[in-house]
């Protein structure tokens, strides 16, 4: 986001780096969080499964906490979307390993 004297600076700063202003200009909504806005705790457990793995289950359950996590933010306006789109992604390459290893080992059964 822009400062009141048009440096650019992260979407979450508070403060310009440059000038040190207050990035949050009135009129924007954009950088007010609400006070009740917690992080999501599916995107949170999304997370951390994508990143833990355990064995595939971990990238299973990281997709489907993730994309209700996303539908769960979309309604309560909470943080943590961010989060969830990671255990989304993370899930989905953990499910395209596991399909590609059960792919390979059905091949070599064959061979
Ligand atoms: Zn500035």
């Amino acid at each position: 986001m822009l400062c009141t004297a048009g440096h650019n600076n992260t979407d979450n700063a508070q403060f310009c780096s440059s000038c040190g202003v207050n990035t949050f200009q009135p009129g924007t909504s954009t950088g007010v969080v609400s006070a009740n806005a917690a992080t999501n705790g599916l995107a949170i457990a999304s997370l951390v499964l994508g990143i833990v793995w355990v064995f595939y289950i971990g990238s299973i359950l990281a997709l489907i906490f993730g994309l209700v996590a996303h539908k769960q933010i979309k309604v309560t306006g909470q943080s943590g979307k961010g989060m969830a789109t990671a255990g989304i992604v993370l899930g989905s390459i953990g499910i395209t390993v596991l399909i590609l290893s059960v792919v390979i080992a059905s091949g070599n059964t064959y061979n």
